[in-house]
């Protein structure tokens, strides 16, 4: 596949957008996406009105940015996302995030000056990029080698914004201490081990489980983490546990208590959304999924025997149960119980920097461990 690099190459994303004012705090909006697919055009769509909504560049690398007022972006949009990266070449990368809790933003990294031209039409404002004479882009397969990708690791923070989690006797909110738990993972994963590490939320804000896992695939992630401290009907139960997809069910009882009440997150605050999940369902048929549990029960074991060094753990084998932001269908993906924030206990040690910062190194040390195994056995076979 060459460029040619005369040919003007046009690219409108469309998102067709239903929104009239600003709905701070409302259940996240579901945003239609089209692309136009067997064409050269896409385009992006904004509410006039809505002057948070915004599309610019920015140079060093030639980028677009769009900003768009949404709480929360649906899994069809990080979707389309791909497929316009695999169709235009000159297409670098691209990013969605979280910009601020009531922004989503896309940013789309291009090989050459981007033009925007606007329009307005029935309350909208569509912009459509144009990347003239985009800089020669390398004939290169689809997938980079990969020893040349640098290892990353989707650390997901439990909870977030609306949603608290689990609150324990004294006040601590669950949401709280498991961001502080993963913020110091990263940095340890980036420091110590030379791990690239991405955060789901970097902030107090509601991300639907759904979201988690297809920004791991967007990001390409190597390993999916979890984070959480819960909540248990039994206030004496403590200790840390690790979990695995179960594509049966949930194995024992804590394991069935746990995974329905964070499952039931996503049904409380964003009941549509399981509906309008076409990504992950054709995923999760499409792929052999036994094989990425086989691999996130190893990933497990390596953090258990880690964890178990510096705190209690309620069962020291990784256990499995059907948590929704495990449902990866490529990624080792894991949950992390780090402890009960319902024993009084483990409430107060949750709080303590120093019982955090050891979670978090033992992670790190856990992840690394399982990293090094793979390269060993990828090695020898
Ligand atoms: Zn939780």
């Amino acid at each position: 596949m060459t460029i040619n690099h005369q040919r003007r190459k046009l690219l409108i994303l469309g998102v067709g957008m239903a929104l009239t004012a600003p709905r701070v705090y409302a259940k996240p909006q579901t945003v239609p996406v089209t692309l136009t697919s067997g064409s050269e055009q896409i385009n992006i769509s904004l509410p006039a009105g809505d002057k948070r909504g915004r599309v610019f560049t920015l140079t060093s690398p030639h980028r677009v940015v769009i900003d768009i007022p949404l709480e929360a972006f649906p899994p069809s949009l990080v979707h389309s996302l791909t497929v316009v990266k695999q169709k235009f070449p000159w297409v670098v990368h691209t990013q969605i995030a979280h910009f601020t809790p009531q922004i989503t933003r896309i940013v789309l990294e291009v090989s050459g000056a981007p033009s925007l031209q606007r329009t307005s039409e029935a309350g909208n404002l569509s912009v459509a990029i144009t990347v003239a004479d985009a800089a020669p882009v390398q004939n290169m397969p689809v997938a980079a080698p990969a020893t040349t990708k640098p290892l990353l690791v989707m650390i997901d923070p439990g909870h977030g914004g609306k949603d608290p989690g689990a609150i324990g006797n004294e006040g601590t909110y669950e949401k709280h201490v498991v961001l502080h738990i993963a913020k110091r993972l990263q940095t340890l994963l980036q420091q110590q081990h030379g791990i690239h590490a991405v955060l789901t939320r970097q902030n107090d804000v509601f991300i639907p489980l759904y979201h988690r896992v297809s920004l791991a695939h967007q990001h390409e992630a190597d390993l999916f983490i979890s984070i959480h401290a819960d909540g248990f009907s039994n206030d004496n139960v403590s200790g840390a546990s690790v979990f695995a997809l179960s594509p049966h069910g949930a194995g024992s009882a804590m394991a069935r208590y746990l995974s329905h009440s964070e499952n039931s997150v996503d049904v409380l605050y964003d009941d549509d959304f399981k509906t309008n999940d076409p990504y992950l369902k054709q995923t999760l048929f499409d792929l052999d999924q036994r094989e990425t549990i086989s691999r996130s029960l190893d990933f497990g074991k390596h953090l258990a025997s880690n964890i178990i060094k510096v705190h209690h753990m309620h069962s020291p084998h990784p256990e499995q149960a059907g948590f929704a932001v495990l449902k990866s269908p490529r990624i080792p993906s894991v949950l992390v119980e780090t402890s009960f924030i319902t024993n009084k206990q483990e409430e107060k040690l949750l709080g303590e920097p120093a019982f955090q910062e050891k979670m978090a190194r033992a992670m790190a040390d856990g992840i690394n461990s399982y990293f090094l195994n793979e390269k060993k056995n990828n090695l020898l076979s």
